[in-house]
């Protein structure tokens, strides 16, 4: 790895330039050095055109010059709506969600998870949905004729603990910036 002092001395930008070959062997990251840059992507998205912050083609960049902690540890990878317009458009066929799926699996495994991924994980892992279905919906239920719903699901919380995801929500470096 390399330190690069920017112009603002207290701010130290470390360059891994072997995060580029990371990226291209984690499924969907294969094509990423293929992009040249032409931001055609950007100027076609439109969680881009909403949040400035969002810009596909520079997140790429900063995957080629090594940029891996700012990256990794970054909200704006979690921002991708996953719509496919760019990919539709991509001259190089970098397949640019499949690249974003690719940052946020490295990201998770380092223990960046975006807060709000991360709560409705947790929400799933206890309760078997994204929802609690609370004592008085079950009344409500029961009033309709529905059975009631079970809370939590040990089907649910044996997967996350088969795939690790449970580890992954407990330990970790935890949260972007
Ligand atoms: S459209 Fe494709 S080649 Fe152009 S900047 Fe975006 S990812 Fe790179
Ligand atoms: S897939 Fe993601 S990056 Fe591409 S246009 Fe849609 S929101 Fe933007």
């Amino acid at each position: 790895m390399e330190s690069v002092q920017s112009k603002d001395a207290s701010v130290v930008t470390i360059l891994d330039p072997k995060f580029k070959y990371e990226v291209a062997r984690e499924p969907g990251g294969e094509n990423i050095k293929y992009c040249f840059q032409c931001g055609t992507c950007t100027s076609g998205c439109k969680v881009a055109e909403l949040d400035r912050k969002y810009n596909p083609r520079k997140i790429i960049r900063m995957v080629i010059l090594g940029m891996r902690e700012r990256v990794l540890a970054s909200d704006f990878i979690w921002l991708c709506a996953t719509c496919y317009t760019c990919h539709e458009r991509c001259p190089q066929d970098v397949r640019i969600p499949e690249v974003m799926n690719a940052l946020k699996n490295i990201a998770v495994r380092e223990g960046y998870i975006h807060p709000a991924f991360r709560a409705q994980a947790e929400l799933i892992a206890g309760n078997g949905r994204l929802y609690e279905v609370d004592e008085l919906a079950n009344e409500r239920r029961t009033d309709w004729g529905l059975r009631e719903i079970p809370q939590g699901s040990p089907e649910v919380a044996e997967i996350f603990g088969m795939t690790g995801l449970a580890d992954l929500l407990s330990g970790g470096a935890g949260g972007t910036s």
